[in-house]
């Protein structure tokens, strides 16, 4: 079965579900709105291609799950008609900030740029969540602003990377086009716990390898799986091109960690 497919995906959600997770929004994560023992945060970044976003929302819909959508203020990204049907499917849609990296690093017009686009998407839902868009090639962190700045402060009640509790929940991440993305990751891993979770053998390249994980009941019982639906397609054109553009960016990346 050929990987990064709606198929696939479709697939990997019903296998989740069979062996007894809930698949679920960040905003219900945080809520404790989850009564299952067994869980899955859905949360998408949706860097680009936001027509794709509406495909896995469809799917998700149609299985009964909830996902998160985590939308960036540029065009290829923010798309107010998607946004909206993503919302009438009844996921929780949220902001993909990267404030610090659009204001070269200015904290404080980080802090007003962040209030304008946060009232954006106000427009479309009631955003109470946050996610930083780990911008690799910005040599900004856009997390930094909070180090003089509360989100909190604007009715937002979290952001993935600063209220999760990592000791607990497992993270897994698509980045670089594979499951085990945080080798070449600048910002998307978790530090401090993915050497725990590499130990434990908690590692899978492909999705059929990590189908086959979940079951053989090997995933833990509490995981954030961050997706982009960008990289996830039926088209025949748009698949292979995005497994080119990602083994490319991949090799660049690791030869830029090296160095
Ligand atoms: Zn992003």
């Amino acid at each position: 079965m050929k990987d990064f497919t709606l198929d696939i995906y479709r697939d990997l959600l019903e296998t989740l579900q069979k062996q007894g997770y809930a698949l679920i929004s960040y905003r219900d994560y945080l809520a404790d709105n989850c009564k299952s023992k067994k869980f899955v945060i859905l949360r998408h970044d949706v860097d680009a291609k936001p027509e794709n976003s509406l495909k896995t929302a469809q799917i998700e819909h149609a299985l009964g799950a909830k996902a998160t959508y985590y939308f960036r203020v540029g065009k290829e990204s923010n798309n107010p008609e998607i946004i909206r049907a993503i919302a009438a499917l009844g996921h929780e849609i949220g902001y993909h900030y990267e404030d610090m990296s659009l204001c070269d690093g200015n904290m404080d017009e980080a802090w007003s740029h962040f209030q304008i686009w946060l009232n954006y998407f106000r427009q479309y839902y009631a955003v109470e969540t946050i996610c930083m868009h780990g911008a690799p090639t910005s040599k900004w962190d856009s997390k930094d602003l909070w180090k003089k700045y509360d989100y909190r402060t604007l009715g937002i009640i979290g952001e993935p990377y600063m209220d999760t509790d990592f000791t607990d929940v497992f993270y897994l991440t698509d980045t670089g086009r594979c499951w085990d993305g945080y080798k070449v990751s600048v910002r998307d891993k978790i530090p401090g716990r993915q050497e725990e979770w590499t130990v434990k053998g908690l590692t899978w390249h492909t999705t059929p390898q990590l189908l086959e994980a979940i079951n053989a009941d090997k995933l833990p019982a509490h995981v954030m799986m961050t997706t982009h639906p960008q990289r996830w397609t039926n088209n025949k054109t748009a698949w292979l091109k995005e497994l080119v553009f990602q083994t490319t960016k991949n090799c660049i990346k690791k030869l830029w960690i090296k160095n």
